[in-house]
C-alpha cells in the first residue's frame, strides 16, 4: 500500500511521512532537492524509512513533475505550497499564487491518470475559509460552508490567503470535472515539534517571543502538527470522509500564549510589553470555528499547553532556539 506525500520535507509533510510509515504504508515523498540533506536526512531517520520511503524530485511549476511519484499509489497527500513571508517576496503572484494554483492542478492532473488512487487529500488552510465578506464576531461560528473570496484576498493584498483560496477552489473544480475523490484539510496556525531541522513560518511567532522586547497584538488558532497530520490520514482511511475539514484550536492571543510559556519555562526570557502594530489576520475580529466535522473523523486534539511544550522542547533539541 503506497501513498504519495508532496512537500514531504516540510513541517506538516514530515509528520505525515512519519505517521504514514508508522502505519505500514510505503511512502513516495516529493521534495524539490533530494540531494539537500537538510530536506531529506530527517526523513531517512524515521522508523521504516530505509525499507519503505522513496524520494522523488518534483517542482510545483514543472508540468508532469509529479507523474512518477503518484504511480501505483492508492492515496496522495498534497501539502506542498509556498509558505514564505510576503516581505521576502518580490512578485507575490508569481512566487506564491501561481505555484499554489498551478502546482495543485499539476498534482491533480497526475492523479487523474492513475486508476489505483482512491482519494486525494489536499492541505488547504483556514485562510481559504474566513475571508468571505460575511461579518466576523465572537458569536459567529465559521464552518466548512465558508469559502474565502479571492477578490477580497486580492483587494486586501493577502497573497498567502489568495494562494490557498485560489488553489483550493481550482482543486475542487478539477476534482469534480475529473471524478477525483478529494478531501481538503483546512488547518489553523500549526504548532508542535518540528521533525525538519528548520523553523517554518508558523513556528516563527513562537520562536520570536523568546528574548524579544515586545509581543505582537495577534490572535491565532493554534493546532498541533500531529493532529493535523492525523486528520489527513483519517480523512484518507475513513470511507465516509468527504468535503472539507476545519482543523483548528481555540483563538488565543499572544499574551495568553506567553502566560503558558512563562509557567512552563521560567528560565527563558519573554517580553512584557505589547507592540502597537496589528497585522491583517490578527486584526480580524474573534470568531468561533465549528469542529464537529473533524471530531467525526476521531481526532482528539492535543491540549495547547502540551503542544507548546513539545514545540519549545523540539526546537531546543534541534538547536533552533538561540
Ligand atoms: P513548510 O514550509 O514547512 O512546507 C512547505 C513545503 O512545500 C516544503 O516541503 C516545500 O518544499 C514545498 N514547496 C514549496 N514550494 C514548492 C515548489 N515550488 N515546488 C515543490 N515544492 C514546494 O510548510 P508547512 O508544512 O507548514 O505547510 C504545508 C502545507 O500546509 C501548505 O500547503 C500550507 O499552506 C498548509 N498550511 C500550513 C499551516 C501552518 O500553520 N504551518 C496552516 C494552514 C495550512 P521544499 O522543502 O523542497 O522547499
Amino acid at each position: 500500500k503506497a501513498v504519495c506525500v508532496t512537500g514531504a520535507s516540510g513541517f506538516i509533510g514530515s509528520w505525515l511521512v512519519n505517521l504514514l510509515l508508522q502505519r505500514g504504508y510505503t511512502v513516495n515523498a516529493t521534495v524539490r532537492d533530494p540531494n539537500d540533506p537538510k530536506k531529506t536526512q530527517h526523513l531517512f531517520a524515521l522508523d521504516g524509512a530505509n525499507e519503505r520511503l522513496h524520494l522523488f524530485k518534483a517542482e510545483l511549476l514543472d508540468d508532469g513533475s509529479f507523474d512518477s511519484a503518484v504511480q501505483g499509489c492508492i492515496g496522495v497527500f498534497h501539502t506542498a505550497s509556498p509558505c514564505v513571508f510576503p516581505s521576502t517576496v518580490k512578485d507575490p503572484r508569481a512566487e506564491m499564487v501561481e505555484p499554489a494554483v498551478k502546482g495543485t492542478l499539476n498534482v491533480l492532473r497526475a492523479c487523474a491518470k492513475v486508476a489505483t488512487i482512491k482519494r486525494v487529500i489536499i492541505t488547504s488552510s483556514l485562510a481559504a475559509v474566513v475571508l468571505t465578506g460575511k461579518p466576523l464576531a465572537d458569536d459567529v461560528v465559521v464552518d466548512e460552508t465558508w469559502f474565502s473570496e479571492p477578490v477580497l484576498c486580492e483587494k486586501s493584498k493577502q497573497w498567502y490567503m489568495l494562494s490557498k483560496t485560489a488553489a483550493e477552489k481550482a482543486a475542487w473544480e478539477f476534482a469534480e470535472a475529473n471524478g477525483i475523490d478529494m478531501v481538503s484539510i483546512n488547518p489553523g496556525m500549526v504548532s508542535g515539534p518540528p521533525l525538519q531541522p528548520t523553523v517554518n513560518i508558523s513556528l516563527l511567532p513562537i520562536v520570536k517571543l523568546i528574548g524579544a522586547e515586545t509581543f505582537s497584538d495577534a490572535t491565532f488558532r493554534w493546532v498541533d502538527v500531529r493532529d493535523v497530520a492525523n486528520a489527513h490520514i483519517h480523512a484518507f482511511e475513513s470511507s465516509s470522509a468527504c468535503g472539507r475539514y476545519l482543523v483548528t484550536g481555540k483563538p488565543l492571543h499572544s499574551s495568553e500564549v506567553l502566560k503558558i510559556l512563562r509557567e512552563l519555562y521560567p528560565d527563558l526570557s519573554f517580553p512584557e510589553r505589547m507592540s502597537d502594530k496589528k497585522g491583517f489576520i490578527s486584526a480580524l475580529p474573534a470568531f468561533q470555528v465549528s469542529l464537529e466535522r473533524v471530531k467525526s473523523l476521531g481526532i482528539i486534539f492535543t491540549p495547547l499547553e502540551v503542544s507548546l511544550k513539545d514545540t519549545i522542547d523540539g526546537l531546543r533539541e534541534k538547536k533552533l532556539l538561540s
